[in-house]
């Protein structure tokens, strides 16, 4: 298995503060106006609730992302810099940039293999996502930092529901 360095120090406090303005100060908490699609997002392990709205343009732009809910600073912060990534992207990037957070928060991928894998436009995104990857040693808070994409891919998919107890 190919795992990414630790991170150092630095790195650390640098991405803690991140997650605590994020956890602290969420953007977009709200629900999206003329949302096209809503899903509810549960992480029983931690007692995080989150629901996401979304507005999708004909063209298949997500033109607004947004959520509200209740739960630990990482599900939170989580949900804060997706709804900021991906407002005004493709609808189609949101799996690909979910894969990347996903391996970050596994340590499968650090920030810069991350980057190389989502279009270039998200690298910035990347770097703020990437405080996420402090998790990688806490199996229960990789759900944590996941549930709010889980709940919006199930939304663009159609579904209302999403548990991270599958
Ligand atoms: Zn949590």
């Amino acid at each position: 298995m190919n795992q990414s360095a630790p991170l150092n120090d630095d790195l650390r406090s640098l991405y803690q503060e991140i997650i605590l303005d994020h956890g602290k100060s969420p953007r977009n908490f709200r629900v999206v106006e003329h949302a096209s699609c809503k899903a509810q997002g549960n992480n029983p392990m931690c007692g995080d609730r989150v629901t996401v709205t979304a507005r999708v343009s004909p063209a298949g732009v997500l033109e607004d992302v947004a959520f509200e809910g209740k739960g630990c600073a990482i599900s939170i912060a989580s949900a804060s810099m997706m709804s900021e990534a991906l407002a005004g992207q493709p609808a189609a990037v949101a799996q690909q940039l979910f894969a990347a957070v996903h391996d970050l928060c596994t340590g499968k991928l650090d920030a810069d293999q991350a980057k190389a894998a989502v279009p270039p436009v998200l690298g910035d995104s990347i770097d703020k996502l990437a405080s996420l990857s402090g998790v990688r040693q806490f199996p229960v808070r990789v759900k944590c930092a996941t549930l709010p994409w889980h709940a919006l891919i199930s939304c663009l998919d159609g579904k209302t529901q999403t548990t991270t107890e599958k």
